[in-house]
Formats: structure tokens, sequence, C-alpha cells
């Protein structure tokens, strides 16, 4: 469990469209164990997806700008070519999209689409050996392999995001990105699906980058939490570390928090963040989260914020470097 798969160094990502240049990434760093469950946590416009999509070698290469290394198995592969990718996108690295319902191709049986995985990764199985393969990938997540000549639209939504999981397990990654795999789906259909990914995940040994604004879902499934704002980790720790209240937070943690109904807890109202999470391209001096934060102070608002770590426990906060910071 200790071996690291993944070390990402400051990685940085900026779009320029049009002349305007929006800052979806500011320097994030982490590393990944074998096995390990990592949740990233965020509202829309945190920097996750884009984080994952450069993991991936997805991002668009005439607007986006990337900085920094991503170590995947000993190998800096940012900035390697597409042929390059294309070996490791799909065997090494996979990802399971949002929406499964425009993720499959409309106009291909689901059994080829599972089976084309298998035959671009795996150029020496014969034609039975790839139907045997796909027929058990079916079996593993819970759909009939007799249903493998029906098309998507023939699926629910469940089942549709069963036959990505399908596709994005295929050739067994050692890095599966999940980006909010459950959200499309109702509540009864997201715990199968959550379920399912973590027997499969135990079967395979594979490590998970969860990308969720769903904190039921990483108290359920995750190891480690990064939480983001504004393309930066604000605050990063175990699963522990981040759920347990009596600890120092993020007051953008925090504000995640009260956001959410506690049956333990007698509230009259929910505490939601102030304001919206500013465009990449608007990005504020200083703190990120200072025009929304309700601690913020005159130091907040230019330059550097300090991060406190304790251990694995690492926050961006003057707040709580001022607060904690000799202990
Ligand atoms: Fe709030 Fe200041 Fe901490 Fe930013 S640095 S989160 S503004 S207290």
């Amino acid at each position: 469990m200790n071996e690291k798969l993944l070390t990402i160094r400051d990685l940085t990502v900026k779009y320029t469209v049009e002349k305007v240049v929006s800052y979806a990434v500011n320097g994030i760093s982490l590393s990944l164990n074998k096995g390990e469950i990592l949740a990233l946590v965020g509202e829309t416009g945190a920097g996750k997806t884009t984080t994952a999509l450069s993991l991936m070698g997805l991002l668009p290469r005439y607007t986006a700008k990337l900085n920094g290394e991503i170590i995947f198995k000993g190998k800096n592969i940012m900035g390697i070519g597409e042929d390059e990718y294309r070996k490791i996108r799909g065997r090494e690295i996979s990802m399971i999209f949002q929406d499964p319902m425009t993720s499959l191709n409309p106009v291909f049986r689901v059994g080829e689409q599972i089976s084309d995985v298998l035959r671009i990764h795996n150029k020496d199985m014969n034609p039975r050996e790839i139907q045997e393969a796909c027929d058990k990938l079916l079996d593993q997540v819970g759909i009939p392999p007799s249903r493998k000549d029906e098309y998507p639209h023939q699926f629910s939504g469940g089942m549709k995001q069963r036959i990505m999981i399908a596709i994005a397990i295929a050739c067994k990654p050692d890095l599966l990105i999940a980006d909010e795999p459950t959200t499309a789906l109702d509540v009864t259909i997201q715990a199968q699906v959550v379920k399912l990914m973590r027997t499969l995940q135990k079967e395979l040994g594979s490590s998970v980058i969860m990308i969720t604004h769903d904190l039921g879902l990483v108290a359920n499934f995750c190891d480690n939490v990064a939480v983001m704002y504004a393309g930066e980790i604000v605050e990063y720790g175990s699963l522990e570390e981040i759920f347990d209240k009596s600890r120092a937070h993020h007051p953008y943690t925090n504000g995640l928090f009260g956001s959410l109904p506690n049956i333990m807890e007698k509230a009259d109202r929910l505490t939601p963040i102030f304001g919206l999470t500013p465009h990449p391209s608007e990005l504020p001096e200083g703190c990120k989260f200072h025009p929304r934060c309700p601690e913020c102070t005159e130091v907040c608002k230019k330059g550097d914020v300090p991060v406190w770590v304790n251990g694995g426990h690492r926050i961006q906060c003057h707040l709580v470097f001022g607060r904690m910071g000799d202990e």
C-alpha cells in the first residue's frame, strides 16, 4: 500500500481562449500510493476535472498550457506524445466519466464498445478470447452477457454506468479516475454503483481518484481527501483528519460540511458558503477564498498563504497557520 504510483508536483494548467487566460489549476502537489483511494472534493470550477484530464492527457493541446510534473510509475508523463499516451490511456490509467448517457456511443452495441478496448490494448488476444473477456466483464458489473448485442438506449442509467465501469476496468488499470460517477443516477442506483466500484477496486487492487462533491460518498469510499478551491488544494488529509470536527480545518472545508444536513445535530438552518466560486480568469489576489471567507482579515487579501502541516494533514490558511503554527 505504501508503494508510490503517482506523484503530481506543482501542476499548473491555464487555458487561453481569445486572449482571455483562465487559471484552472494553480500549483497542486499530491501523491497516490498503490491501492489508495483519494477523493478530490470541491465545488464546480475548483479544477478537479482539469486535474483528471491532465493525468489522462486529454486537455486540448492548443488552448491548455501545463507546467509541473506528473510522475506515473516512475516516469514523468507530462508532455509525452499522443502515441505514447494512447498506450497508457485505457490500459494503465482509465476514467469513468460523469454522464453515462452521453459517454457511450449510441450507434454501437455495448459488447462491441467493451471489445474494442480489449482489442486495442491486447494485440495478442484472439476474437474468441476477446468475446470471453467481454462476457466476463459484463458479468463482473452485474449485466447478463446475453445483453451484449443491445444498444446503449436499451439500458437504464445505472446499467449504462455499469457498462462504462466495465470499459474502464477492461484492461485492469493501475489508476482509475472516477469523475462524479454517480451524479447522474438516482439515489438507490448510486448506492449500487458505489458498492460495485468498491468490490472491483478490491479485486483489481487499482488506485482510484474519486472526483466528487458528495461528502457521503467520500466517507464511504475513500482513504484520503484533497479539498480543492479555485485550482488549489486548500486542505489535504486522511479521511479521519478531514471528517474529525474537533481538528483544525480550512474555512472552506468547514463551509462544505456546514452546507450538509446532519441528523445527529439539531439545527434550524444549514450554513451555506456565501457567494460563488470565482471564475478562473478573475481569481482574487491573496487567498482565493478570501471574498467568501467569514474569517478573512487584511493579511488574507494579498500575497502567498502559508501552509500549516501536521504529519500528513495540510491546511493552506493564515488563520490556521497563526493559531496552530507552533503546535
Ligand atoms: Fe479565510 Fe484568510 Fe484562511 Fe483564506 S487565509 S481561508 S481568507 S482565514
